[in-house]
């Protein structure tokens, strides 16, 4: 039985939820908005004060983000990209294709004058330097504690913690929503979100090649299936992100190591060697779910509570970041300003300008899925001139490989508003 809640504590912006997306949007306040007293309530013990590196435990097992080019500019930005970049492994080349049918198409880093064209980070290394960082900030980190309930007004929310069996009310000026992509609070606070299962689920695990990586990443699309190979830190070991009909995932997660890495052999051929190893398996349901109006009087969602989206091009979290950045600019510029806070109209140029870029990136992920979804006929043979002629059209090539970098909106990205 917790203890009831006793006196009302009070700040700037309260983040429900530490996670990837929290933890950003908090170090990017602290340094786009550094006047703002800020709170993070996270219900994972994640302990700030112990170094990523006593805590994390590198696994074969753990699980990985690519991140584009202009999320590590934003990480830079943010001063935790040379702690990350210890244990990120570069993506310096990609080779999209269809198996068993002609066309082909490939990027390479050096055609765009950068080192890499993304990076592969385990989320457990991501995380915890994201917390460790936010220690040299004044926010304030609850950890382990979750948010019971929160209710919104007009200008300010009220949020009840729950922390060491205590409960505590806590009045924020902005309540930011980024507990994920089930999250409970964006229903009790009534946002209503739009779904469509896409009918495929994701499997994600990691594998080992008998020939190294060399930094080479692999999207491979093939009977309405795509498998994604990622270079992940040992040299020939990659995050395999593979996405099948629904019907086939419930088997395949059940086959013996030995049979699962033969129907991968099958599905992704010969380029990279035999798969000699595979980890433990993961699986996730796919849809494709958006909040219309994220924004409320009050309250703002971000991260997966706002959107989330098919994984096959690796842009979600890409994209979330994006996001917080520019909401941690506005909220920066709105500090100084007699509006309150919380009030839709300090939010309308972060909302306008983020949607743009939601919208593209949905259009350009959910096209994807829909063009390599299918088996045969019309979109089967667009799909083998789209990638021949991307393969010869360099200016179409660069235009893809800098919107998968993030670097087609990264102006906006990195506070321009
Ligand atoms: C298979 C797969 C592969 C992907 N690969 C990529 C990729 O390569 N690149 C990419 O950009 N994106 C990728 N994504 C998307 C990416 O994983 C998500 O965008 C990202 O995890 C979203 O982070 P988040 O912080 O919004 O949510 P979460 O990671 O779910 O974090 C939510 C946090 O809120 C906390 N929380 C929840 N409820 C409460 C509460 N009541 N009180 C306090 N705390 C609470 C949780 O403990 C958690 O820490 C992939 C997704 C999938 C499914």
């Amino acid at each position: 039985m917790s203890e009831p809640a006793s006196t009302t504590r009070h700040c700037d912006v309260l983040i429900v939820g530490g996670g990837m997306a929290g933890a950003s949007l908090a170090l990017g306040l602290a340094r786009h908005a550094p006047s703002l007293d800020v709170a993070v309530v996270e219900s994972s013990p994640l302990d700030p004060s112990v170094d990523p590196e006593a805590q994390f435990q590198p696994s074969y097992d753990a699980r990985a983000t690519a991140l584009a080019y202009g999320s590590r500019l934003i990480y830079e930005d943010l001063g935790v990209w040379p702690e990350l970049a210890r244990a990120a492994t570069a993506i310096e080349h990609i080779h999209v294709s269809s198996r068993g049918r002609p066309g082909t198409t490939r990027m390479h880093a050096s055609e765009h004058g950068t080192a890499a064209l993304g990076y592969v980070v385990d989320n457990g290394w991501l995380g915890l330097n994201l917390v460790s960082a936010l220690q040299n900030t004044a926010t304030h980190w609850l950890c382990p504690a979750r948010v019971v309930t929160a209710e919104t007004g007009r200008n300010s929310a009220q949020v009840l913690v729950e922390q060491d069996d205590r409960q505590q009310w806590w009045q924020a000026r902005l309540l930011v929503v980024a507990d994920g992509g089930r999250s409970g609070l964006r229903e009790q606070l009534g946002f209503t979100a739009s779904r469509r299962d896409y009918g495929q689920h994701a499997l994600v695990a990691t594998v080992t090649t008998s020939a190294p990586h060399g930094h080479q990443a692999y999207e491979r699309f093939a009977e309405g299936a795509a498998v994604a190979l990622l270079p992940h830190r040992g040299d020939h070991d990659y995050a395999l992100v593979w996405t099948m009909d629904s019907a086939e995932i419930e088997r395949r997660m059940a086959l013996g190591n030995d049979a699962f890495l033969e129907e991968l052999q099958a599905r992704f051929g010969w380029r990279q060697g035999r798969f000699e190893h595979v980890g433990q398996r993961h699986s996730y349901a796919l849809a494709l779910e958006q909040v219309v109006h994220p924004v409320r009087p009050g309250v703002v969602l971000v991260g997966n509570a706002a959107h989330s989206l098919h994984p096959v091009a690796g842009q979600g979290f890409n994209l979330a970041l994006r996001g917080l950045m520019r909401l941690s600019s506005r909220l920066g510029k709105a500090a100084g300003e007699p509006l309150s806070l919380g009030q839709p109209e300090q939010l309308a140029s972060y909302v306008e300008t983020h949607q743009q870029d939601v919208d593209a990136i949905v259009g350009f992920s959910d096209g994807l899925v829909r063009v390599f979804s299918e088996k045969s006929g019309f979109p089967g043979r667009l799909r083998d001139i789209g990638l021949a002629a991307l393969d010869a059209a360099p200016g179409a090539r660069n235009w893809l490989a800098h919107r998968n970098m993030g670097l087609n909106t990264r102006r906006s990205s990195l506070g321009h508003d």
